[in-house]
């Protein structure tokens, strides 16, 4: 079996998992976290199963190049027009709970707080 057969976010590019997309293109997908922080929280995700940040190599440049330049288009179309913050959990010290690359996008309209807790 191979990791993808059985990956929740490759489950929900091949639409076999509801989600609510809010952009999609032939690389990536972009949909509403289930569980969202914060009222603007969308998950972006590669439509090819990589596991990690992690794990990524050189080739994969353009990919991560790509989804970052998109984020700032997806918040505001989300309504985080006055900024926004991304998260990027890999591997096991980064606490990483599904095993396929995200991009969090996370806003307001307020403030979110420190990035982490002091
Ligand atoms: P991680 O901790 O891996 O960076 O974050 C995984 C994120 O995926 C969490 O914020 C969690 O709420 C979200 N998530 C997990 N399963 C699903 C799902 O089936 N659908 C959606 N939309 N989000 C999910
Ligand atoms: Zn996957």
């Amino acid at each position: 079996m191979n990791a993808q057969d059985d990956c929740i976010f490759c489950k929900i590019v091949r639409g076999e998992v509801p989600a609510q997309k809010v952009f999609e293109d032939d690389d990536v997908l972009a949909f509403l976290d289930i569980k969202p922080v914060a009222p603007v929280h969308v998950l972006l995700i590669p439509k090819k199963h990589i596991a990690s940040l992690a794990q990524v190599d050189k080739t994969d440049a353009p990919l991560l190049g790509k989804m970052l330049a998109l984020a700032p288009t997806l918040a505001t179309a989300q309504g985080a027009d006055d900024g926004f913050r991304i998260i990027v959990n890999a591997g096991r010290v980064g606490m990483q709970e599904v095993p396929h690359l995200h991009i969090h996008i996370i806003g307001g309209p307020h403030p979110l707080g420190p990035m982490l807790a002091r």
